[in-house]
This record gives C-alpha cells, sequence and structure tokens, in this order.
C-alpha cells in the first residue's frame, strides 16, 4: 500500500525560469511516477515518468513530438525506467491493473501503451479537450502528445468525474473517492486541463504532481512566473490551487510535487 516514487528521468532547466532568486545556471529536476499496490485496485502506477517513446533512440515520433523532445532535453534514467522497475520486482507491464493518470503532458504518458491490461483513472473532461483539439493543437496548445495515448485508451478510461464525491479535511475542498478513507482524487486546476493530486489519508500526505515545480514555489508565496506561468492551461485556477496546498501544509499537510529536487520520503529511486 505505502506508495513508493521512482525518478524516470531528468531534465535541465535554467534556474532563473523556475525561482525568482536563483541564477540562470541549469537546475536538474527529477522526472517522478508513483507506484503502489492495493487490495482495491491491484499494481497500480500514478503516471509513466519519461521513457523510450519519447527519449529512445530510434523511437518513432510525429515531427511536434520530435521537436518537443529536441526543446526539452531529458535523460533517461535507465534504473528508473518504469518497466524496469516493474521487472525488478518480478512484475511485468501486463500484471499492472490501474494506471491514475493525472494529466495527458508527455512526460506523465510516455509509457503509457506499455500497459495494454490496465483501466485508466483520469480525467475525462481531460482527454476530451486535448482529443478534440487534435494532434497539432493538443501538442501546442496543451503539451499533450494524443500519438502516446493506447488507441483504445477512452474505452479503458475510468473519469474522475464520475466517482463519488467527497469532502476532504485540511481545506483541501471536494475530491474524490478512489479508495474511500484511503485514497482521494483532489482536482488541482490550472496546470493542465483536468490536472489532479492524490492524497493518503493515513499519512495525510498529498503528491501534488505539477501544481508547481519546487516546493519552494509554495513557501516564496511569489505570483506565478516563468514556467510555471507559461505551461500553466489557466493561470488564475493554478494560482488558486497553490493557495490550497499552501493552506493544507499550514494545516500540518505533507505536499509532494513531481519535479522538486529535494529528494522525499516515498522517493525509492
Ligand atoms: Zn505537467
Amino acid at each position: 500500500m505505502e506508495l513508493e516514487l521512482y525518478n524516470s528521468a531528468t531534465i535541465a532547466a535554467p534556474g532563473r525560469l523556475l525561482d525568482r532568486s536563483s541564477g540562470w545556471s541549469r537546475v536538474v529536476l527529477p522526472v517522478r511516477f508513483g507506484l503502489f499496490e492495493h487490495p482495491d485496485l491491484g499494481l497500480t502506477l500514478i503516471d509513466t515518468g519519461y521513457g523510450a517513446r519519447c527519449y529512445g533512440r530510434g523511437a518513432k515520433k510525429s515531427f511536434g513530438l520530435w521537436l518537443y523532445t529536441q526543446i526539452f532535453r531529458a535523460d533517461l534514467q535507465a534504473a528508473g525506467q518504469v518497466q524496469q522497475i516493474l521487472a525488478d520486482k518480478g512484475k511485468r507491464p501486463e500484471d499492472v491493473q490501474t494506471v491514475i493518470v493525472t494529466h495527458l503532458h508527455a512526460d506523465h504518458i510516455s509509457e503509457l501503451k506499455s500497459f495494454t491490461k490496465a483501466r485508466f483513472i483520469g480525467s475525462r473532461q481531460a482527454y476530451d479537450v486535448v482529443s478534440k483539439a487534435g494532434s497539432v493543437r493538443a501538442a501546442l496548445g496543451h503539451g499533450s502528445f494524443l500519438e502516446l495515448l493506447p488507441p483504445d485508451y477512452a474505452s479503458r478510461l475510468d473519469a474522475i468525474e464520475e466517482l463519488p464525491t467527497i469532502a476532504l479535511p485540511y481545506g483541501l475542498g471536494t475530491g474524490r473517492i478512489l479508495v474511500k478513507d484511503q485514497v482521494s482524487i483532489v482536482p488541482l486546476e490550472g496546470h493542465a486541463v483536468g490536472h489532479f493530486g492524490v492524497y493518503w489519508h493515513d499519512r495525510q500526505t498529498l503528491y501534488a504532481v505539477d501544481a508547481h515545480w519546487l516546493l519552494k514555489g509554495l513557501s516564496d508565496r511569489e505570483p506565478m512566473f516563468g514556467m510555471s506561468k507559461s505551461v500553466a492551461s489557466d493561470v488564475p485556477a493554478a494560482e488558486q490551487s497553490l493557495d490550497l496546498l499552501r493552506g493544507f501544509q499550514a494545516a500540518g499537510g505533507t505536499v509532494i510535487l513531481c519535479h522538486d529536487p529535494g529528494g522525499c520520503g516515498f522517493d525509492v529511486r
């Protein structure tokens, strides 16, 4: 049941675009994904991180995805690839029963096609907006590459919008029940359409994924700027999500982010 986080790749971003007090030298950020096992959900992933479908040599890619990978260079971590982590545990991709898809950015869905037997927990709204936009506008306008989604994604999608609601503690607002009193979905709009986090009740811990790049961005209390602002689908909504996270932290909750460079208690590799 305990959440494990792995680092699939590193990305190097100019520090000044992440933190106003930082210089321009590049800061190395991880690209995490999560893994846990639960009696109700089975072997479960939270996103997939980056993998060979984005950055492998000879991977078949559209021009748009090729260009994206040229602009946003990532170094894959061989030992942290989702397929490798599963193999190390004696599991195959087909053994994964659930993939929680927090949003449709490439660094979260790169390896989704490996999981041919899984059901997906994700936002129907996100899928509808991105798929209606078509491949080019999805890529340019949403940073989402439809070619990375399995062709039957929509039919295997269990929409978070249809899960029962729950009033969450510590100012987290209305969430959706994934496993009653254990794991809940927390909408964190603004970074991408339908973006959400995953809350562990017993640990009072929220994996807030890409609500911000750095935990320091929460404590600084500055308006969004740089990379956080430029990728956000809805800046005012993203600011509201950050306020919700600050309130949660003030109430004693722990926030984890996908790309924060500091280690967290759930990092395994
Ligand atoms: Zn993202």
